[in-house]
């Protein structure tokens, strides 16, 4: 069978198409600036160059609408018509409590994602779109969501209940969600098959490293803790995101600096993190090479963002008695060699040790510890397109 994988945002949409009989990656693209001048299309056969095409789209209807065209060129295309894709496969953010697996899209799901909208303002709404564009052009085709929520689900309360009034859950649904769900179940799976074991037999402590980022703790297949919390923004440093800060500190900075909470908020979001601490860029790789040359501030912001991805590896392992292995995936987990080894650094003690020449490589699957380190350090690129495309097939193969 032949998934159509989606991934809607504000204004941009990028897809894949596999080949689920074989795993293989087919197709893939992206367009940006939907709905803003200069909208475009770059889409890619694999095996050939880039198509690239700018053309007005209004909407994510118009949108999908160059894609389903892009797909059935006869040049650059895949299949010759779209009854040819077997299911499309959606990724949706936030599904609150409501689903802990991929589901079937109908009526009834749809609902409960437009009631989700309040948990997550700027995600849910466009993935919603995307879902709605491709019912109307591709009628026929079964739609799969998959949600960034759903791993996470397997928390206990004593993980995801904040100290807040219970009412506040209760009413509200203020808790710990975890998000990069897809992702850190993915790796996890991965991570068993490396070692050669049932992911329900092992504990594995995941690091999603990218723009953003998270960790989770998984113990015998299933996750038990992660930082990211009832919004992306809790947790780790990360590019532009504060991650976890005193919740003090947002009244006080709104008192000072004359702003709204709302305000300060979007300082957490957009100017904090490395960027923040930096004031260089949000790109881990501008950081590292002004710390090179000797901008203490962007020391500083590695330094912080390190420590704090050892806090969690620590907390985790406390919280999970232990690991059978630690993975680093995503953009800075698959190619930061130092700062994979600078997260690494000085946790013999613990059972952590990296192997300096086996650490020297990016974007492959292998383990990169020593051969005596207790636990195991993995780097396993995380592939949520073909994640996505797998729990699609299964869903649809078996209506
Ligand atoms: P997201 O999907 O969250 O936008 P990615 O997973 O694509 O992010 O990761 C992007 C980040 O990965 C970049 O901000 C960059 O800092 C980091 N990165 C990518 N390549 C390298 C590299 N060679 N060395 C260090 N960091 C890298």
């Amino acid at each position: 069978m032949k998934v159509l994988v989606i991934n809607c945002g504000s204004s941009s949409l990028k897809y894949q198409v596999l080949e689920m009989d074989d795993n293989t990656l087919l197709a893939k693209g992206l367009v940006e600036r939907i709905g803003i001048e200069g909208s475009v299309i770059k889409h890619e056969k694999i095996g050939m160059d880039k198509f690239v095409l700018e053309v007005p789209m209004e909407s994510h209807k118009d949108a999908i609408g160059h894609v389903i065209d892009a797909l059935t060129n006869a040049d650059h295309g895949v299949v010759a018509d779209m009854n040819e894709i077997g299911a499309v496969g959606h990724r949706v953010v936030h599904a609150g409590e409501k689903y802990a697996n991929s589901v079937l899209v109908t009526e009834e799901v749809m609902k409960a994602l437009d009631a989700c909208v309040d948990l997550a303002p700027l995600h849910n709404p466009p993935n919603i779109l995307g879902i709605r564009a491709c019912q109307e052009l591709m009628p026929n085709t079964p739609m799969v969501a998959v949600f960034d929520t759903a791993f996470h689900q397997t928390m206990p309360e004593s993980s995801f209940l904040y100290a807040l009034p219970y009412e506040y859950y209760e009413k509200h649904g203020v808790r710990k969600y975890g998000f990069h769900g897809t992702s850190h179940k993915y790796v996890a799976e991965r991570a068993a098959a490396m070692l050669g074991k049932n992911l329900e037999d092992i504990n594995v402590i995941t690091c999603h490293l990218g723009n953003g980022g998270s960790i989770a703790a998984v113990k015998k297949g299933k996750c038990f803790d992660t930082s990211m919390g009832f919004t992306p923004l809790a947790g780790l440093v990360m590019g532009t995101r504060s991650g976890n800060v005193d919740a003090a500190v947002l009244d006080f900075i709104a008192k000072k600096e004359n702003m709204t909470l709302e305000e300060v908020t979007n300082v957490l979001n957009k100017k904090s993190g490395v960027y923040g601490l930096s004031g260089v860029s949000s790109d881990f790789r501008d950081i590292e090479d002004a710390a090179k040359s000797g901008n203490h501030r962007a020391e500083l912001a590695e330094e912080v963002f390190i420590q704090r991805v050892k806090f969690y590896i620590g907390a985790y392992l406390a919280e999970i008695n232990g690991a059978d292995a630690i993975v680093f995936t995503a953009g800075l987990g698959e190619n930061g060699i130092s700062m994979r080894e600078r997260i690494c650094a000085n946790m013999d003690n613990i059972g952590i040790k990296l192997d300096a020449a086996k650490n020297n490589v990016r974007g492959k699957e292998t383990v990169i510890s020593a051969d005596d380190s207790k636990i195991k350090v993995l780097l396993i690129p995380t592939n949520e397109e073909l994640m996505i495309a797998r729990d699609t097939a299964e869903i649809v193969n078996a209506l």
